[in-house]
């Protein structure tokens, strides 16, 4: 399965098979139903300070740290970029509306995700750029057993943030695996540069507003419609990984 997709992989980044023991998992939009209330709590954030922008521009920084969004959002308003100051005072707003919305659920899908990565030994990481506890603290109540404690990327673990590889690089040293020993799942075009900069498989999961292809431009190898369609496909898509390799003779 998907043998085609794979071995296009292998050969772009010179590996000779991948075998899969950890799965490098982003949060938001991934594991959560949650970017329309980020969108519209960026969007009133914005507006506050004079700010007008659509809920979409939101959808396309998604990945980026709160102070990385605030930064670009100030350089394309004011022609200058965010005081330290600034950025954390907008973000401690931004997060305060953010808390003040009806509380999100997880991602269709997502459980039974996460429960046969367990089920056939895949380790979860955790690589979020998000630092905003609401979503943080719930995760082992609605995703029990998914995360050990010591395997999560958050903002704070970061000083770049996606799309630069380094959370990706991060969750790789966390987990104690090499380039073709894991995979990432990401719904953001920026999440999805990320996984491709650090030269990982990358699944993108299109769970939001945005075209399919903003998702396979970005560096996607491969990219299902919803989690659920994921959660579906992900058995046949590990078999792929275990049974394709390089021919280098
Ligand atoms: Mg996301």
């Amino acid at each position: 399965m998907y043998t085609q997709t794979i071995l296009k992989f292998l050969s772009d980044f010179d590996y000779i098979n991948l075998h899969p023991r950890a799965a490098l998992i982003d949060m938001d939009g991934t594991l959560y139903d949650s970017m329309p209330n980020h969108a519209r709590a960026w969007r009133q954030m914005a507006a506050e300070i004079g700010i007008d922008l659509p809920e979409a521009d939101f959808f396309r920084y998604e990945g980026r740290t709160g102070a990385s969004t605030i930064d670009i959002i100030f350089r394309e308003a004011f022609g200058r970029g965010a005081t330290e100051e600034e950025k954390k005072e907008l973000y401690r707003r931004k997060t305060e509306i953010f808390a003040e919305m009806p509380p999100v659920s997880p991602m269709p899908g997502a459980r039974q995700m996460l429960e046969f990565l367990d089920a056939v030994g895949i380790k979860r990481v955790l690589v979020t750029g998000s630092g905003q506890s609401t979503l943080l603290n719930r995760l082992d109540e609605d995703f029990p057993g998914a995360f050990q404690k010591d395997l999560r990327i958050t903002s704070r673990d970061v000083k770049i943030g996606k799309p630069s590889p380094e959370p990706y690089l991060k969750a790789m040293e966390l987990a104690g695996v090499r380039q073709n020993e894991c995979f990432v799942i990401e719904n953001a075009p920026l999440g999805v540069e990320a996984g491709h900069a650090a030269k990982l498989f990358t699944v993108g999961v299109n769970t939001g507003p945005l075209r399919q292809e903003e998702l396979s431009e970005a560096g996607a190898d491969i990219v299902f419609p919803s989690m659920t369609a994921f959660s579906e496909a992900l058995p046949y898509l590990i078999y792929g990984f275990i049974t394709n390799s390089r021919n280098l003779n």
